[in-house]
């Protein structure tokens, strides 16, 4: 099955950024249950988890491929 002119069904570009977003979000969680992070640890992994959410959704609002 083929997409439009829209864009296809399934994106790479999109997958790829979405396992980004989940990996620093598990990421983030496994190590502030390992242990305690302090506040410029955590700041950077929601940063990080952040700036991909922001990556993916620049990516769907550009591509349109997220619906
Ligand atoms: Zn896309």
């Amino acid at each position: 099955m083929r997409g439009d002119s829209n864009g296809v069904l399934s994106c790479q570009e999109r997958e790829r950024l979405e396992e980004e977003f989940t990996e620093a979000r598990t990421r983030g969680r496994n190590l502030s249950r390992l242990r305690q992070l302090t506040a410029a640890e955590r700041a950077r992994l929601e940063e990080r988890e952040e700036s991909a959410l922001t990556r993916l959704r620049n990516h769907d609002a550009e591509h349109g491929c997220g619906r």
